[in-house]
């Protein structure tokens, strides 16, 4: 089964993917960790798609296909959560071609509330935990709870960068939630709440996908 998590930056997509991750033994994809380790690998790729991520724009759909061709044919016959897949409506269409999709979350966030998110997030360097420095502290100044390694700050994550990135979103991104609604696929919780209740309604939903 195939689940699609949608949302802005910072309404915590990633941090829900892993819970399924955790809780459910789903194969988390994240197309913004796998382009992260081709920068921090220092590959050919990584070396095309340094520059746009780090402006917080798009990096082209014919780069995201490939990249998840080969991601989806390795988990084919698992449960799978999409994290950061598709951001385009060209990208939904071509999913559409290529799996079923059981169903498509959209963690739906107030913009206020992702700025906040997003000024304050930190990163682990090496196992990808999210923190921050305010609401969600590591013990350790900069040292990551779950695997020791430094925590760090995207280079996307400036204020003027998550500007950008929500207008990228506005634009290019929310289409694809229209597409999915019209394909009776769509379903939302809101993210404004704490972590563990998103948690709670992703459940929820998730029993009325498989069911
Ligand atoms: P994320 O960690 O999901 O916020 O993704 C970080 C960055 O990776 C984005 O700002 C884009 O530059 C790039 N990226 C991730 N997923 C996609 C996608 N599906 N299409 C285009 N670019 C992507």
């Amino acid at each position: 089964m195939i689940v699609i998590l949608m949302g802005a930056p910072g309404a915590g997509k990633g941090t829900q993917a892993e819970y399924l991750r955790q809780s459910k033994g789903f194969i988390k994809v994240s197309t913004g960790d796998l382009l992260r380790r081709e920068v921090s690998l220092k590959t050919d790729l990584g070396k095309r798609v340094e520059a746009i991520m780090s402006q917080g724009s798009l990096v082209s759909d014919d780069i995201l296909m490939e990249m998840m061709k080969a991601a989806l044919a390795k988990y084919a016959e698992l449960n799978c959560v999409l994290d950061g897949f598709p951001r385009t409506v060209a990208q939904a269409d071509w999913l559409a071609g290529l799996v079923k999709v059981a169903g498509v979350i959209h963690v739906d966030v107030d913009r206020e509330e992702l700025i906040r998110r997003i000024e304050g997030r930190l990163i682990c360097s090496s196992c990808e935990a999210v923190y921050h420095v305010t609401r969600k502290p590591p013990m350790n100044d900069m040292v990551c709870d779950k695997c020791g390694s430094l925590l760090k700050t995207r280079p996307d994550d400036t204020r003027e960068k998550v500007l950008h990135r929500l207008d990228v979103y506005t634009s290019q991104t929310k289409p694809v939630l229209d597409y999915y609604k019209s394909r009776n696929q769509y379903f939302c919780v809101d993210g404004n709440a704490g972590e563990v209740a998103v948690s709670q309604q992703l459940d929820m939903l998730l029993s009325r996908i498989e069911h």
